[in-house]
C-alpha cells in the first residue's frame, strides 16, 4: 500500500510512504506511524492510505519503519478538522496533528493502551499475604507494588528491573491478583437537584435543545451571574440522556476546582477536566476516554477542543470572547472558531457564552449567521451594579489610589464587607529609572523596560523573561542612583496594607498564582470570607463567582484607552463590564468605582453610562466605517531575524510578488512590530486586508 502521512515537522504538504502490509497489517488513517525523515525518525500519523497501482514506482517511496497503533488514536473528526485549520491557518498539518496529540502519544513508545485495566489483589490474595505466604522474590516484590494502591496499572511496575508481566501472570493464577478495568464504566448518578429555571433560561435552553442533531450556532448572551451555567447543564442533561459526549470550553485560568467541582455535583463522574495542571500521564488517559467515548463530559481549555469525542451532541464555549482562546504562537489559531467549525463538519449546535459577547460574535448575529438567546436578569440578585467614573485629575494619589476610593474602601470595610482592586499590571513597579540620570533600565534584547519585582530583589523583562539581580550595579553613570517608577500589583499591596493594616489582603496575578492549586486556595479563602481585600491583574475577570465583593475599585483606566491595536478599546470594555460583573452577586448590592484622568473620555462614557450593547453596536459602526474586522479579513505576515535589516528587507519583496498577484488584497507597506526587538530577534510585519476571506487565501 501507498500511505500519504502527516509527519511532524515544519514542512507543509504530505509524504508518501510504502507500507508492507505482510509485515505491517493494514492500518486506517489517524494510525501514529515510525518513519523515516531526513536524516532521523519521526512521528506521523496516517492521512490517507490506497493500494499501490501497477504504475507506481516504489523504489521511489521510503518504507513505514513501524505502525505503532492498533486501533487509530486520532479521531476521524479529528483530523478533519485538522486538515481543515492546515488550510484555513497555513500550517503545517503534521504539526497542528502532532500539537492535537497528548505528549506521551507523540513519541514512539506508548504502543500499548495501558488505561485499559490494571490489577488489584483479591480477597482471597490479602487473606493468604496476611498469614504471611511463601512467596518467590519476584513475587514478593510485584506484591509490594500494592502497598497503598487499590489498583495497579503498568507504570506501578515499571522500575521493577525484571520480566514484572511473568511474575504477575503467576499472582493470577493462584487467584490473589486480579485483572480490573479501571475506568468504571457507570458513572455515579448526579446529586444535586437541579434549579427550577427561569422563563429565558427555558427559552434558551429550549432552542438548543430543539436544535440538537444538527449545526446552529447559538450565542448566549447574558449578564454576569444571570445562570447560562445552569442553562448549560439542563442543555447538557439533555444530551446525556442518550450517553452523547458534550464539549465545553472555558478560558485558561477559569478552570478550577470549583468549576469542576459544580459540574461533578451536577453530573457526577460522567465528567472530565484537561488542564495545565495535569501530568502527561494523567492527560493521555483523559484523552483516551474521551477519544473511546467513555468520558460524557470535557471540560478543558483551548487545545481541549481538539480531541476526540465520538458521540459529540454538543460544544459549548463559555465566556467565548476571552483572549485565552487564541493561541498567540506557534500554531496560531482560535480555539473558539475552531469549535464553530468543529460544529459545523460534527453537525452539532454550538453555544457561545459570554456577558460581552466578541464584536465579531455580535457581527455575526447581526449578518443572522448566529442566533442571540438573551438573558437580562441576574438569577438571584435583582440590583446590577452601579458603576461611576472618579477623576483623579489633580488629585493626591497614595500610591495609586485617591481619597475618594480609599474613603470608599473603608466603609466597605468596615461594614465587613469585601473589596476588590484591579490593577493590571504585575510586578512592583513598570519603571526602574536613575534618579541621577534620567536613564531608564532597558532589556537587553527587547525594546521594552524592565519590571521591578521587589520581593524576588529582580528586575525583569516581562517579554523575554531574562531577569537580573538589583544588586548588579547599573552602568549608567558615575552615581547611579535606581528607583522604581509607577504602580504594580505588588507595590499596590504594600500600599493597601499599610494604609489597612488590621486587614487580610489576597494578591491574584501570574507570579503569585503560579499553579491551579494556588489558585484554588485563594478562592477558597475568598469565598469563605478569609479575605478582605482582593487584588488582582486581569486574572479576576475569568469568571469567578466573588458573590460576597462588594466594592470594586479599577485603579487605572487609562493605559488602555491610547492603545494601538484596534481591539484594546474592546477589550477594556470587556475587562471593565467583567470586573464589574463579579461585584454583588448576592444579597448586597455591588459599587464600582473607576479612577481615570479621561472621565470624559467617549469609549469610557458609553461603557459606564449606556453599557456594553450599546457600546458594541457603536465600535461595530466604528469598525465598518474604518474598515477593519469584523467588515474586512485581515491576514499578518511576519519575519523575524537576528539582524535588524532583514526583516524589512525581506518582507518588501514579499509585497512586490504579492502586489503583481492581486489587486482586490490591500497590502501594506513593511512596518516593524510594535515591539520591533523581542528576544534578540528584530521583527516586522505587513498586513493584508480584503473585503472577503476568500481574497487572501
Ligand atoms: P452565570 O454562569 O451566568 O454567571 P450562574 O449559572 O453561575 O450564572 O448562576 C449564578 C447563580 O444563580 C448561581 O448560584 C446559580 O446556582 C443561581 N441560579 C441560576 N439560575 C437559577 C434559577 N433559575 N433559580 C435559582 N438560582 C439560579
Ligand atoms: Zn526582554
Amino acid at each position: 500500500m501507498i500511505c500519504d502521512v502527516a509527519v511532524s515537522a515544519p514542512v507543509r504538504g504530505l509524504f508518501s510512504y510504502a507500507l508492507d502490509t505482510e509485515a505491517l497489517g493494514r492500518p486506517v488513517p489517524g494510525t501514529r506511524v515510525w518513519v523515516p525523515f531526513g536524516r532521523g525518525q519521526r512521528i506521523g500519523v496516517i492521512v490517507s492510505c490506497r493500494e499501490r497501482a501497477s504504475n507506481d514506482d516504489l523504489s521511489t517511496l521510503k518504507p513505514i519503519t513501524e505502525v505503532l497503533d492498533e486501533v487509530p488514536r486520532v479521531d476521524p473528526a479529528v483530523l478533519a478538522l485538522a486538515r481543515w485549520a492546515a488550510s484555513y491557518y497555513h500550517h503545517p498539518l503534521g504539526e497542528i496533528i502532532a500539537a492535537t496529540l497528548p505528549t506521551v502519544l507523540r513519541r514512539r513508545r506508548w504502543k500499548a493502551a495501558p488505561e485499559e485495566h490494571g490489577w488489584r489483589l483479591t480477597e482471597t490474595g490479602r487473606r493468604t499475604l496476611a498469614q504471611d505466604a511463601a512467596l518467590g522474590h519476584r513475587q514478593q516484590r510485584v506484591i509490594e507494588c500494592f502497598e497503598g494502591a487499590e489498583v495497579c496499572e503498568h507504570p506501578a511496575f515499571e522500575d521493577l528491573d525484571f520480566d514484572w508481566r511473568a511474575a504477575l501472570r503467576r499472582l493470577v493464577r493462584r487467584g490473589w491478583v486480579e485483572r480490573v478495568a479501571t475506568i468504571e464504566a457507570s458513572p455515579d448518578s448526579p446529586a444535586a437537584s437541579p434549579v427550577e429555571l427561569n422563563a429565558e433560561q427555558r427559552l434558551a435552553t429550549d432552542a438548543v435543545v430543539n436544535a440538537l442533531g444538527s449545526f446552529a450556532a447559538f450565542v448566549l448572551h447574558g449578564v454576569t451571574g444571570s445562570g447560562k451555567t445552569e442553562v448549560y447543564f439542563e442543555c447538557i442533561e439533555q444530551c446525556l440522556r442518550n450517553s452523547n459526549q458534550v464539549l465545553v470550553l472555558v478560558p485558561e485560568i477559569a478552570l478550577t476546582g470549583q468549576l469542576v467541582a459544580r459540574f461533578r455535583e451536577r453530573f457526577g463522574a460522567r465528567v472530565q477536566a484537561l488542564h495545565s495542571g495535569l501530568s502527561d500521564r494523567q492527560r493521555a488517559l483523559t484523552w483516551l476516554d474521551c477519544t473511546a467515548g467513555r468520558c460524557e463530559v470535557l471540560i478543558g481549555t483551548r487545545s481541549a477542543v481538539w480531541v476526540g469525542l465520538p458521540r459529540l451532541k454538543l460544544i459549548i464555549v463559555d465566556e467565548e470572547h476571552d483572549a485565552s482562546y487564541k493561541q498567540q504562537d506557534g500554531f496560531r489559531y482560535s480555539a473558539r472558531d475552531v469549535a464553530i467549525m468543529r460544529a459545523r463538519m460534527s453537525a452539532v449546535p454550538v453555544v457561545l457564552g459570554s456577558a460581552t459577547p466578541a464584536l465579531e460574535t455580535l457581527a455575526n448575529v447581526e449578518r443572522g449567521k448566529y442566533t442571540r438567546l438573551r438573558l437580562t436578569r441576574r438569577a438571584l440578585a435583582q440590583s446590577v451594579p452601579s458603576i461611576e467614573p472618579l477623576d483623579v485629575r489633580g488629585h493626591q494619589l497614595e500610591g495609586g489610589l485617591g481619597e475618594t476610593l480609599l474613603n470608599a474602601m473603608a466603609a466597605h470595610l468596615e461594614r465587613g464587607e469585601q473589596v476588590m482592586l484591579f490593577l493590571n499590571r504585575r510586578g512592583y513597579a513598570p519603571l526602574l529609572m536613575c534618579r541621577n540620570c534620567g536613564e531608564p533600565r532597558r532589556c537587553e534584547s527587547c525594546d521594552a523596560y524592565y519590571v521591578f519585582h521587589k520581593g524576588l530583589d529582580v528586575a525583569r523583562c516581562h517579554h523575554c523573561g531574562r531577569q537580573i539581580s538589583m544588586r548588579r550595579p547599573a552602568g549608567c553613570c558615575e552615581q547611579p542612583d535606581i528607583a522604581p517608577i509607577g504602580l504594580g500589583t505588588e507595590r499596590l499591596e504594600e500600599v493597601v496594607a499599610t494604609r489597612f493594616p488590621t486587614h487580610r489582603i489576597c494578591r491574584m496575578d501570574r507570579d503569585t498564582v503560579r499553579h491551579a492549586a494556588a489558585l484554588d486556595d485563594m478562592l477558597d479563602d475568598i469565598a469563605a470570607g478569609r479575605v478582605d481585600i482582593l487584588i488582582g491583574t486581569q486574572m479576576v475577570a475569568k469568571g469567578f463567582d466573588f458573590g460576597a465583593i462588594t466594592l470594586v475599585g479599577i485603579v487605572d483606566a487609562d493605559s488602555r484607552l491610547y492603545a494601538l491595536d484596534f481591539r484594546a478599546e474592546e477589550r477594556l470594555a470587556q475587562l471593565l463590564i467583567q470586573v464589574a460583573g463579579r461585584a454583588g452577586r448576592a444579597d448586597k448590592p455591588g459599587r464600582v468605582l473607576i479612577q481615570t484622568h479621561q472621565p470624559g473620555h467617549p469609549v469610557l462614557r458609553r461603557i459606564i453610562e449606556q453599557g456594553y450593547d450599546v457600546y458594541a453596536e457603536t465600535a461595530l459602526a466604528e469598525r465598518a466605517e474604518a474598515a477593519l474586522p469584523p467588515f474586512v479579513a485581515m491576514a499578518i505576515i511576519r519575519a523575524e531575524s537576528n539582524r535588524s535589516d532583514r526583516p524589512l528587507g525581506f518582507l518588501g519583496a514579499v509585497r512586490q510578488s504579492l502586489a503583481s498577484l492581486t489587486d482586490t488584497v490591500d497590502i501594506s507597506y513593511p512596518i516593524p512590530a510594535l515591539m520591533e526587538r523581542r528576544a534578540g530577534r528584530y521583527r516586522a510585519l505587513i498586513v493584508l486586508s480584503a473585503p472577503q476571506r476568500s481574497s487572501i487565501g
